[in-house]
């Protein structure tokens, strides 16, 4: 989509810090990190949210979880935790209208929601 910000990161069109890449899926670090360990991770495909997940792209939506294990380990809070996240329209508080997870780690995160 062409006004989407997240598929212009896709693109390359404006810069990001880009910590996994293959094919379908990109992973950057948040640019306004809410915990030492934020990182952003979307398919590259334009889904506007969890709500797009169909049974077509459930496997896609698997692996990206599965790169969301690896970075943990690379970044090394599989141990001492982590949350994922993915915030789903007004009342979810989402901002970019791409699918997206947040993976935030690094420190004890408030346990409360909403
Ligand atoms: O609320 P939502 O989950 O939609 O938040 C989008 C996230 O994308 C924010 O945490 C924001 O900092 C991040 N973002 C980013 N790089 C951009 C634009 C937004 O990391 N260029």
């Amino acid at each position: 989509m062409s006004d989407c910000i997240f598929c212009k990161i896709v693109q390359k069109e404006i810069p990001s810090e880009i910590v996994y890449e293959d094919q379908e899926l990109m992973a950057f670090k948040d640019i306004q990190p809410l915990a030492p360990v934020h990182i952003v991770i979307i398919p590259k495909v334009h889904l506007r949210s969890v709500n797009d997940i169909t049974p077509e792209n459930e496997p896609l939506v698997g692996r990206l979880f599965g790169v969301v294990r690896r970075l943990a380990e690379e970044f090394e809070v599989n141990e001492s935790g982590y949350r994922v996240v993915s915030n789903m329209g007004t009342d979810g508080g989402q901002i970019v209208g791409h699918l997206h997870f947040h993976l935030l780690g690094g420190q004890a995160l408030n346990a409360r929601i909403g």
